[in-house]
């Protein structure tokens, strides 16, 4: 997948780095873009998979909305070229400060998920004398099948606000005069590659509507969040993830009333692809069922293995050896989680080698930490 000429350019760089191929980005755009639009979707980019200038400037070129989680994510969004009219803010745990920030930008959206953040979104909105527009993020209770870390639509999760508060919510609501409630707000978790719980969803969303219909409410924006799964495993042959299928779900299952609009927030499945962590061989060291091949990246540039179990291909790409042995690949982090990969197979490998981690485009760079004092490395296009 990388040129002689790539690996040789690789090679006069300091390892390890992002490494970012542009046209992959593009394509997966133009792919979600020409899907989106077949129904009139509108995408918001979940800025926290990868904020990186280029990256967002280059998502923002064709023409995706923003869902920010923090108050830098939306100023992040805004000086990369994102209207404050896309942009919808989420989270459980938003500051007053981030609050105003969406404020006095007048952002599209703030996805409220709990009573008192309710009454607390109001009275920010009345001292800087605006209405904010907010959707509810209700807990749909529907199971995403996913890691238990990336799960987020079961009631026991910390987000949003759950059904049988929703009485309680619309009596708030009659007396926050500084809020417009404009829609409902669901995301189930990320990295779902099942995508019957979609459907689940949809089925859930529905029943949800037609509780607020016979309280005499209609929204205009329906979110579904995000959280499409990619191929960490095939991702030379899956590079593009499927969103014909993934948007066909909802347009079959999800009832809308006219005028309403559908909202979806995707990170990961538009930017996990274009990404991939290069690293260089320190040391072959000889354990007792494998070899380690200890690599100069480790969990502070990745943490996905670490956190959530995650496995990544990983490949020797300046290797021509014809013998295959097994390794762990490992980081130099003083962490036994900082590993990348056990009992892999890969040609033979010896210390200067470059090895590539896939798919590692969302949840990388964003994530990446200073732990025992290292250096925050570079992104390369
Ligand atoms: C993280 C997040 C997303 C994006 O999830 P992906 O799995 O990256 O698509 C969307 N919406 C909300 C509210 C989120 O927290």
């Amino acid at each position: 997948m990388f040129s002689q000429a790539q690996i040789s350019k690789f090679r006069e760089l300091p390892t390890p780095f992002y490494y970012y191929d542009l046209e992959v980005l593009e394509a997966t755009l133009k792919s979600l873009q020409q899907e989106a639009d077949s129904y009139n979707y509108h995408i918001h980019y979940a800025l926290k998979a990868n904020s990186n200038p280029e990256i967002l400037k280059l998502i923002e070129s064709y023409g995706l909305g923003a869902d920010c989680v923090s108050g830098n994510e939306i100023s992040r969004a805004i000086a990369c070229g994102f209207p404050a009219s896309k942009i919808a803010f989420a989270g459980v745990g938003k500051t007053d400060r981030e609050i105003q920030t969406g404020l006095e930008h007048d952002i599209f959206c703030f996805n409220c998920e709990s009573i008192p953040e309710i009454k607390i979104m109001n009275e920010l909105a009345a001292q800087s004398g605006r209405k904010a527009r907010i959707a509810l993020r209700i807990n749909p209770n529907v199971n995403a099948n996913t890691h238990k870390y990336i799960t987020t639509g079961l009631e026991e999760n910390k987000f949003g606000i759950n059904m049988w508060e929703l009485e309680d919510v619309l009596s708030v609501l009659q007396h926050c005069k500084h809020l417009e409630l404009i829609g409902l707000h669901f995301h189930i978790g990320s990295q779902i590659t099942d995508l019957s719980a979609y459907k689940g969803l949809c089925l859930r969303v529905n029943e949800i509507q037609n509780w607020f219909y016979e309280h005499k409410i209609i929204v205009d924006h329906i979110n579904v969040g995000g959280g499409l799964g990619i191929d960490y495993e095939h991702h030379r042959e899956n590079r593009i993830p499927d969103f014909k299928t993934f948007f066909a779900i909802f347009h079959d299952f999800l009832e809308l009333r006219p005028q309403q609009q559908v909202h979806f927030e995707l990170g990961r499945s538009v930017v996990a692809q274009c990404g991939t962590l290069i690293t260089k061989v320190l040391y072959v060291k000889n354990g007792v069922n494998t070899d380690f091949a200890i690599v100069d990246a480790g969990m502070t540039e990745l943490l996905r293995p670490a956190l959530y179990q995650a496995v990544h291909a990983i490949s020797n790409i300046s290797s021509a050896s014809p013998t295959l042995k097994r390794y762990d690949v490992v980081g130099p982090i003083c962490e036994s989680s900082d590993c990348f990969a056990k009992a892999l197979m890969l040609p033979e490998t010896k210390r200067g080698d470059l090895i590539a981690i896939h798919s590692a485009g969302a949840y990388g760079e964003v994530m990446a930490s200073q732990y025992n004092l290292r250096d925050l490395v570079k992104a390369v296009y």
